[in-house]
């Protein structure tokens, strides 16, 4: 049985990157579009988003000095196989360079060598990337694929300062009773940090429909029986 190469713990042996290393994935190529007019917005320096706002402008004399690295993030992909599960990566490259190679990849294993991924006019090469999950969940590459995405995504996050916000839910989780369920922003599904168990959100709200009035009427028994001790002593 072959571990999922992402988190190294939970075996499945018809894929190589298991459920929740899949939503991980799916949330990162989310984010990194969510993020690139952030992005955008700090290509001048003094312009960097706080918290989501745009804030320091107003220097409407002279052009702003340019933030390399920016606008590096930003250079417009290439095809060059720069990227890819057979290359030397290091340094910076542009996001839809690194993606770019990535779908590369995937045009490679499913078409031959060589293979050119066709986008669509108006898709990103994140959207691309979603579409084909069923196929990059499968890959030999996949950890790697992590591993790049994941540090595309700080590097970004680092420039924006944008962190995705997690909302607790309210439900104790079906699986492990830990009050440790949560929704991460980009996230498609609601995760327990106790066991890592996934929920959709209709399953969620279906679980939390029977779990919660129970659990409201004990809380109010135990308020009371508090109370009334209370008084009695
Ligand atoms: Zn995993
Ligand atoms: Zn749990």
């Amino acid at each position: 049985m072959s571990l999922c190469l992402i988190c190294h713990r939970t075996p499945d042996p018809a894929r190589t990157a298991c459920q929740p290393c899949e939503a991980t994935l799916r949330a990162l190529l989310l984010e990194v579009d969510a993020q690139r007019p952030l992005l955008a917005a700090s290509l001048y320096l003094g312009a960097a988003p706080a918290g989501g706002r745009v804030t320091g402008g107003g220097r409407a004399h002279s052009p702003l000095p340019v933030r390399g690295h920016v606008l590096t993030l930003l250079a417009a992909g290439t095809l060059d196989a720069v990227t890819g599960p057979r290359a030397d990566q290091s340094g910076d490259v542009p996001l839809d360079t690194l993606l770019a190679g990535w779908a590369a990849a995937v045009a490679n294993d499913l078409v031959g060598p060589g293979a050119v991924p066709f986008r669509r006019r108006g898709m990103t090469w994140a959207t691309w990337l979603a579409a084909y999950m069923p196929h990059v969940v499968t890959a030999s590459w996949v950890g790697a694929f992590h591993t790049e995405l994941d540090d595309l995504v700080r590097r970004i996050r680092a420039v924006t300062t944008t962190e995705p916000r997690r909302n607790a839910m309210q439900a104790p989780c079906p699986s492990c009773m830990a009050f440790a369920l949560g929704r991460t922003d980009w996230q498609t599904y609601i995760d327990c940090e106790a066991c890592g168990t996934l929920l959709t959100p209709a399953e969620y709200d279906a679980h939390r429909a029977t779990v919660m009035p129970p659990l409201a009427r004990i809380g109010v028994l135990i308020a009371a029986h508090t109370h009334l001790t209370r008084e009695a002593s």
